[in-house]
């Protein structure tokens, strides 16, 4: 029957968002389980981060074999990336290869906002409101949101009179922005900036990038993938399976067992030049105690800021560029295409924003606190997300007894592996805080949560059990858990991180993602499970 505003469709489970998580649920609640299950998504198609994030050079940092769902043999025989690293259209192609394959927009309400969610007792349902005015109510109510997908414009004085153009890189328009004849400010050098830069910079008449804290990157060399390599792919995928299911982040290599002090100065030097030339993700994985050490993380800093002096020839541009804070890896480590090449360039100036901050914008100048003015035509906000929590709480979600989400995670938030929170029945976070999500390799650590969310489902379908939520003293042992295994990494050592909420003013100081590494997490999610969900509370 056709949907009209204001009637109140009844379903098994609601999922919100049609990224990777909310496809591959959707695919397992109505394909597997038999459920009668709807996706409702803000945009007018699948993609999810990937069908916002469309910035000039906007790529995935994984490597494509490793960058897609791996639950389906047909999939991957059928599928062929094209490059190291994809980009932002052809994973968006993907996907949409994915949907079509598996029929699954017939189950997607595109162009539908989720306003508010509540849980109501008497009939133990969801009753989910969206912006066209539908009503929906289901049993189970899954967030596939993704953790970067709220755009963190910052407020600076004087935006809403500028006379020229704005973007946030998360919210790209569709047609592209032409640069070309125009002064470009750029703001952010974060994963998004390194990437962007570079792009703008070819065709902008000038681009000046605005930087608050200077950031490490190790080159990316993208390259076509050979007609080798995509043999390997289709004939090794079962050995890439394996290997990114039982890493510590997903991806499609092992983090080597050796210590930074294990080898002499020279083998270690040599070490670090062999991932440089290698390029990508894989220069954390040259050591095993990176992450940890101090002493060991000076060492492979020492080595990439040197090379960010070697390529930038302005001595005082490689200053301030190579100026950084934190140990490498305790923010999320960029990996780029000709970033620090780009200001050697005439056209491409740099400013350092944490010594001179920004005071304001004018109507056509971007305005510092001495005083200095930079006149530009188009500003591109690289500044992030409100990352893990943000998506979240714009749903405007009520549990048990009229509480708010908001409510619950005043002070950060608390759940159960990520997966659910105390006072919220039968709803499910897909990648939520507090499970290992932006530290892995994002599909592989949506496929275990979905997997996870279907076989507790399932669970509890079979076995007539109307809720499930953690108990209080499950969320505070995790929530402990959580913030030790942070704790015994130097990832909090890096105070400007999204990671730890510092990006938004006001946002609570919580590391949010869980250090633990995802193949623990994994053994220890189906632990739990097989021990008649320890740490949750089942009724009929
Ligand atoms: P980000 O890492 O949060 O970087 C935002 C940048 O904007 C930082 O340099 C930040 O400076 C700066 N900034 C924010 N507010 C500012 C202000 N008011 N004034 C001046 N500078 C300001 O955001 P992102 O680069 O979009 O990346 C977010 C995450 O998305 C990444 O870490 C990654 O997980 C993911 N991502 C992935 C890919 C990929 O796979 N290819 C690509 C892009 C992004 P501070 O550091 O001082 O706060």
């Amino acid at each position: 029957m056709p949907e009209t505003n204001k009637t109140e469709t009844e379903l098994d489970a609601v999922i919100i968002g049609a990224g990777f998580s909310g496809l591959y649920q959707l695919h397992c609640l109505r394909d597997r389980l038999g459920l009668r299950a709807r996706v409702l998504e803000m945009a007018d198609g699948v993609g999810g981060t990937w069908y916002w994030n469309r910035y000039p050079g906007a790529r995935c940092d994984s490597e494509s074999q490793s960058y897609c769902y791996a639950f389906s043999d047909e999939l991957t025989r059928e599928w062929e990336w094209s490059e190291r690293y994809p980009g932002h259209a052809e994973i968006r192609r993907y996907l949409n290869f994915v949907a079509d394959k598996l029929d699954l927009k017939r189950d997607i309400r595109f162009s539908t906002k989720v306003t508010s969610a509540q849980y109501e007792a008497a009939d133990n349902r969801w009753h989910v409101a969206t912006d066209s005015g539908d009503r929906l109510t289901a049993k189970y109510l899954i967030t596939a949101v993704g953790c970067l997908s709220t755009a963190n414009v910052p407020k600076i004085p004087g935006l809403d009179a500028f006379r020229g153009q704005w973007y946030h890189t998360g919210q790209w328009p569709h047609d592209g922005v032409d640069f070309r004849g125009k002064r470009v400010a750029q703001i952010g050098t974060g994963s998004t900036g390194i990437q962007a830069a570079p792009v703008i910079a070819e065709t902008a008449a000038h681009l000046t990038v605005f930087q608050r804290t200077a950031n490490y990157s190790v080159p990316a060399r993208n390259a076509p993938l050979t007609p080798e390599f995509k043999t390997y792919i289709k004939e090794n995928f079962d050995e890439i399976r394996r290997t990114t299911r039982s890493t510590t982040n997903g991806h499609p290599f092992v983090i080597s067992q050796r210590k930074v002090f294990d080898v002499s100065e020279e083998e270690r030097q040599k070490i670090y030049q062999a991932a440089w030339t290698k390029g990508g993700l894989q220069f954390r994985a040259a050591f095993e105690d990176l992450l940890v050490s101090k002493d060991a993380n000076d060492t492979a800093a020492k080595f990439l800021k040197n090379k960010i002096r070697e390529i930038v020839k302005d001595p005082e541009t490689a200053a301030k560029l190579s100026d950084i804070d934190h140990p490498y890896g305790a923010k999320r480590p960029p990996i780029d295409t000709d970033y620090f090449e780009t200001f050697n360039r005439a056209n491409v100036s740099l400013v350092d924003v944490r010594a001179d901050p920004i005071a304001e914008i004018t109507p056509t100048a971007i305005k510092l606190e001495s005083g200095a003015e930079y006149p530009v035509d188009i500003i591109v906000f690289a500044t992030g997300f409100d990352a893990m929590t943000g998506a979240l709480l714009r749903l405007n979600l009520t549990g048990r007894d009229g509480l708010k989400l908001a409510q619950a995670w005043q002070a950060g938030p608390r759940n159960y592996l990520g997966l659910q929170i105390a006072g919220f029945p039968n709803l499910f976070t897909i990648t939520g805080p507090g499970s290992p999500s932006v530290l892995c390799n994002m599909p592989v650590a949506i496929e275990q949560h979905v997997e996870w969310i279907t076989d507790c489902i399932d669970h509890m379908q079979r076995n007539d059990i109307a809720r499930i939520e953690p108990t209080e003293e499950a969320v505070n042992g995790w929530v402990q858990h959580v913030n030790d295994a942070a704790n015994a990494t130097l990832l909090p050592q890096a105070h400007h991180s999204w990671y730890l909420g510092a990006n938004v003013p006001g946002k609570p100081r919580v590391f949010m993602p869980y250090t633990g590494g995802m193949a623990t997490y994994r053994e220890r999610c189906n632990a739990i499970a097989d021990n008649g969900y320890e740490g949750f509370s089942l009724s009929a």
